[in-house]
């Protein structure tokens, strides 16, 4: 079931099964980035306002949470920044008071230097701010900003609202081929994340249709090597192609992995629960089974997978 502002539950890379809350329309954002999956910015613009009915908005999340029991977060995001909504913090309150589902924020980072928007995120348990570089150069060319934005805002927004924040911080670094991954970009970007301290690294990069074709990914190999220069904090979020040909995707096998760990399932549990093809499950729980990462067992003359 989805409301006309919720999306999902989806399975995602890093929430699990995360249901979506779409703050804002269609395109409003204070970047135009490159590699934005939706397209270009129709309306760039650093304006908060209610720019979505915020009592429909909750209405939709609490029909959604009667008839549902699978979900792991329940996550800001929309066609466009979240934080431009003006109501976001009394959204966050007001959630949590009928439920105990996690809240996360997705956010490009450009409005975290704002009190206001610092104190409304501060009741959200989780949130996922995006950084690409630490020089106005790459800044423009990647994000693309509306022109009052530069860096060192941001950054400072970033290091300010990791004191007061007692959640959890999983920054995301998006990194383009041949833009932001040279050796001296990643150095100062490695000195800015450890004044911003997040709880965890995301290394990311371009795996789905970009907004510009010449927005190009970083392989795995490359990948790994700067997985290395952020430390244990760090982890590749971003999935592959396999080398063999056929597409394997890493957050797939994830989200697999995720409702096998949870309890004994089927083949059908895990295509209805994850919304996959049969066919596309079976090629991953092969993968997984030869990998032993999940075993295979026999009850009341059903097949299950467990976790190994
Ligand atoms: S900040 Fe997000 S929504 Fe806005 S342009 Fe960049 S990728 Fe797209």
């Amino acid at each position: 079931m989805e409301t006309k502002y919720t999306y999902g539950p989806v399975p995602s890379r890093r929430l699990r099964f995360s249901l979506g809350i779409d703050l804002i329309p269609f395109k409003n954002c204070s970047f135009d980035c490159i590699y934005c999956q939706l397209g270009k910015t129709t309306n760039k613009t650093i304006k908060r306002k209610e720019y979505l009915p915020t009592e429909e908005i909750l209405k939709g999340v609490e029909e959604i949470l009667k008839n549902n029991d699978r979900i792991d977060y329940l996550t800001f995001s929309g066609s466009g920044e979240p934080t431009l909504h003006s109501k976001i913090g009394y959204l966050i309150t007001e959630l949590k008071k009928i439920t105990e589902i996690p809240v996360a924020v997705l956010t490009n980072s450009s409005l975290l230097f704002m009190p206001d928007v610092q104190e409304e995120l501060s009741n959200a348990d989780v949130v996922l701010p995006t950084l690409c570089g630490t020089t106005q150069e790459i800044f423009n060319k990647i994000n693309r900003p509306i022109p009052d934005l530069n860096i060192e805002k941001v950054i400072r927004g970033l290091v300010d609202f990791r004191q007061l924040y007692k959640g959890r911080i999983w920054l995301e670094i998006m990194l383009i081929k041949g833009l932001n991954d040279e050796q001296m970009n990643l150095d100062k970007l490695r000195m800015v994340v450890e004044k911003i301290a997040p709880d965890r690294i995301h290394l990311n990069t371009v795996v789905r249709p970009p907004s510009e074709k010449y927005a190009l990914p970083l392989s795995i190999e490359e990948l790994q090597r700067i997985e290395k220069i952020f430390g244990d904090n760090a982890e590749i979020i971003a999935s592959f192609k396999a080398k063999r040909g056929s597409v394997y995707l890493l957050d797939t096998e994830r989200t697999i992995l995720e409702v096998v760990k949870r309890r004994p399932v089927t083949l059908d549990d895990i295509c209805s629960l994850t919304s996959l093809h049969r066919n596309e499950v079976l090629k991953y729980l092969d993968q997984l089974h030869r990998a032993k990462k999940v075993k295979l067992t026999e009850h009341d003359n059903r097949n299950y997978y467990e976790i190994l």
